[in-house]
């Protein structure tokens, strides 16, 4: 980090500056110059307020030269960090596809989704029990039982299965999850973060709507802190000024995220269009940009469906894709050989 303060400076309020910063375990190279003094702070600055120092009476600018994300960070950790799921891998040149409902509606019906993914080459089941809907009067998950209804189709097809955490008082019902899911409005919920990082499943965070790339790895960073390093970060499209698309769904992510960190990288380009029809281009481009793995929403009617049923794809339309995506990922990985 760079302090850059402001022409002859209060002395006694540089001292103190320096007192607080070397109490902390910094070390300060000053640099006098014509017109400022500039301080380089080596050590460990990722506890230290930027915005405090800024605000300081002696202080022009701070720069920080070092991200704020330690365990998230590809530069301390260079190797591509792999998430076990029961018998499967994410992350680690393997394409991860997660499929399933929005919602859990019934046994039958997530048992039958469940089958059918599996034929098509899913990896893993993906369904909510407990929902974060915008309004209070839509369909809001069966909950407890939602989860149950999970175990029931993994039982049958022996897919792993990734359901979304939305409160902290629902962990003890998480038991029995392969991973948890943290979903977008989540993303910056910290007691949440902290608590999943205390155990050890794997979590999959979702992007916050307005989140910057950082923002979402300080999430990450939150769940490493505690312990927990089997973090897998999912982008489903961001808030921008189009309306036409759900979301606006940021592919540069893929090899942004590559360079920063060693999490593997999901795209969910369901909830990123919010039309079915928008699934498969964008499914497609994810696996040819890199990613380490897709979340798509299938529902066997998504007419009839109780959330989210215009970005769902019917088991046979989902079938087609992921076989082109498997085709696809063994030609990019053939290419890049
Ligand atoms: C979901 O995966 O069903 C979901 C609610 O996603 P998001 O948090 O990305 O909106
Ligand atoms: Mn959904």
């Amino acid at each position: 980090m760079i302090v850059i303060l402001k022409s002859n400076p209060n002395r006694d309020q540089l001292e103190s500056l320096i007192t607080w910063l070397q109490e902390k375990g910094i070390t300060i190279h000053t640099s006098i110059g014509e017109s400022h003094t500039i301080l380089g702070l080596v050590g460990d600055t990722s506890a230290l307020d930027i915005d405090l120092i800024a605000a300081l009476d002696i202080v022009d600018d701070v720069k920080r030269v070092q991200e704020p994300y330690k365990n998230a960070n590809r530069k301390f950790h260079p190797a591509d960090t792999v998430v076990k799921v029961r018998d499967t891998q994410i992350g680690g040149g393997n394409l991860t596809i997660m499929a399933g409902p929005c919602s859990v509606e019934s046994e039958e019906q997530v048992v039958t989704i469940a089958k059918a993914v599996k034929k098509s080459g899913a990896t893993m089941l993906r369904g909510g029990a407990f929902k974060p809907r915008t309004s209070p009067y839509s369909f809001q998950g069966l909950g407890a039982t939602g989860i149950e209804y999970l175990k029931a189709a993994r039982e049958e097809t022996g897919l792993p299965i990734v359901t979304e955490l939305m409160d902290l008082s629902q962990l003890p019902l998480f038991k029995d999850v392969d991973v948890i899911q943290i979903g977008a409005r989540n993303m910056q919920n910290f007691d949440l973060l902290k608590a999943v990082g205390r155990q050890e499943k794997p979590v999959m965070i979702k992007r916050g709507m307005s989140a910057t790339y950082e923002e979402w790895l300080m999430s990450a960073e939150y769940v490493m802190a505690g312990g927990n390093q089997n973090v897998i970060l999912c982008e489903r499209g961001i808030r921008t000024f189009e309306t036409y698309t759900r979301n606006t769904l940021d592919l540069a992510c893929i090899p942004v995220l590559r360079k920063l960190t060693h999490l593997p990288i999901i795209i969910d380009p369901s909830h990123a269009t919010g039309k079915s029809w928008l699934v498969d281009p964008l499914a497609t481009g994810a696996v040819a940009t890199g990613c380490d793995g897709l979340l798509i929403e299938v529902h066997n009617d998504p007419a009839h469906a109780l959330c989210d049923g215009p970005q769902s794809l019917k088991p046979e339309v989902f079938d087609a894709l992921a076989h082109k995506l498997l085709k696809l990922h063994a030609c990019m990985r053939d290419l890049e050989a």
